[in-house]
């Protein structure tokens, strides 16, 4: 049961927001930003955000030169810059609301390997950059093979290198942390440990149904606003909206003597991502390989992709380097047939931020700004 207490003050705010990931967030910091006297309440289900946000490789990126060409082709070259501008801005209003050293952010640059069997025109590269040289102000994509051997990668089978000196690292620990730390020094709420069940918009406010952890009794919260920060998760709430969950794999080794590259790597379309964490190396992807087990919100590792990963880490990116595995996780991102983020109405006082892809880091900034203007 709830005491009066709990019922009188716990459950009547201006604004809820489902999801406690980067999205509700940051969604949360934009609104108290703008409207310092609204109430803000998010509930989470997890103790900390269980889904992406704490999961991700902590890339502080807009996408490898494959994966944008790829992206152009699937969805058209207008929706493609879309995505990077939004991208690309949404990084910046995240290092401005937290700044740099809070995010573990550092300018590292990075590039992609592009094997013998990939379809490779330079005249693309540079059409490409001329497309890109509005938004990044650069021309952002060079080949340049050296780096190959410069950074110790096995050559067989590479065909080309393309650097990327507009991309770079995050910590993704350290950015949820603290961003956690900067939305509690708002004034917002964050509820842990209890999961929204239901919702109703009777057209003057929103009645949230919750399932607490220890108690009985469904808490019933009610608000003006209520905003769903659900991304993977969203489908239990809106039948008929385009959001998949797609999972994905991740390990992370102990610390690798003489480790000769810094920065942040793709390949195969960005289904493969590496980076350096000091001398750790954090390798995910691999979910291409088995797209249809990985529709799923379930957060389970799978062998054989990791299997894969290791594959992959002793061929091509450490050959002929002892390592041991430190760490292995998964994480659920949301995809759907655009690669666009959902951001809609959804009925008179329900806000839907949702459908992040595997960019979600960066996207996550302007996300939040357009929520914070639909209130
Ligand atoms: C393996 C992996 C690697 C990635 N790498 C990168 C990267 O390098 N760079 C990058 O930019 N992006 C990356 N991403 C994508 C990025 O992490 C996501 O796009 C982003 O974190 C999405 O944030 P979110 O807040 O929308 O979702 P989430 O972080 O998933 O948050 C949603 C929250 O909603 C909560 N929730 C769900 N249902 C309920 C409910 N009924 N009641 C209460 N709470 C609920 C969940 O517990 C969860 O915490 C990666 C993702 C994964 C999985």
């Amino acid at each position: 049961m709830l005491s009066f207490w709990e019922k009188n003050s716990f459950l009547n705010y201006d604004v809820i927001i489902v999801g406690g990931g980067i999205n509700g967030l940051s969604a949360a910091c934009a609104i108290k930003e703008r409207h310092p006297n609204k109430s803000v309440l998010i509930i989470e289900r997890g103790s900390w955000p269980l889904g992406a946000s704490t999961r991700n490789a902590g890339f502080a990126c807009f996408g490898s030169f494959s994966e944008i060409r790829d992206d152009i082709a699937q969805n058209g070259l207008d929706k493609a810059l879309q995505l990077i501008e939004w991208r690309v801005k949404g990084l910046e209003i995240n290092k401005k609301r937290l700044g740099v050293s809070k995010m573990g952010y550092k300018a590292s640059g990075g590039g992609e390997i592009i094997f013998d069997d990939e379809l490779f025109d330079i005249g693309e590269l540079s059409e490409m950059n001329k497309n890109l040289y509005p938004i990044l102000k650069n021309d952002v994509f060079k080949t340049d093979i050296s780096k190959v051997s410069e950074y110790g990668f096995n050559p067989k089978n590479i065909r080309q290198f393309i650097t990327n000196s507009c991309e770079g690292k995050l910590d993704s620990g350290l950015l949820m942390y603290n961003l956690w730390q900067y939305t509690a020094s708002l004034g917002i709420i964050i509820m842990n440990g209890m999961e929204v069940q239901d919702f109703n918009d009777t057209g003057k406010k929103c009645e949230v149904i919750a399932k607490h952890n220890l108690i009985k009794e469904q808490p019933t919260f009610t608000c003006q606003t209520l905003i769903f920060s659900t991304n993977a998760f969203s489908q239990r709430f809106f039948q008929n909206m385009d959001v998949v969950p797609g999972r994905g794999q991740i390990l992370a080794t102990k610390p690798i003597e003489g480790l000769k590259f810094d920065g942040i790597f793709h390949f195969r379309e960005g289904y493969y991502y590496f980076r350096n964490y000091g001398n750790r190396i954090i390798f995910g992807g691999g979910r291409n390989e088995n797209k249809e087990g990985e529709t799923t919100t379930e957060i389970a590792l799978n062998d054989s992709i990791q299997n894969s990963l290791e594959l992959y880490l002793k061929t091509l990116i450490i050959p002929d380097t002892e390592y041991e595995v430190d760490c292995r996780w998964a994480g659920i991102m949301a995809f759907g047939q655009d690669k666009l983020p959902i951001i809609e109405r959804v009925s008179e006082n329900v806000i839907a931020g949702v459908r992040m892809g595997g960019m979600g880091l960066a996207l996550s900034g302007v996300t939040s700004e357009r929520i914070a203007e639909m209130v």
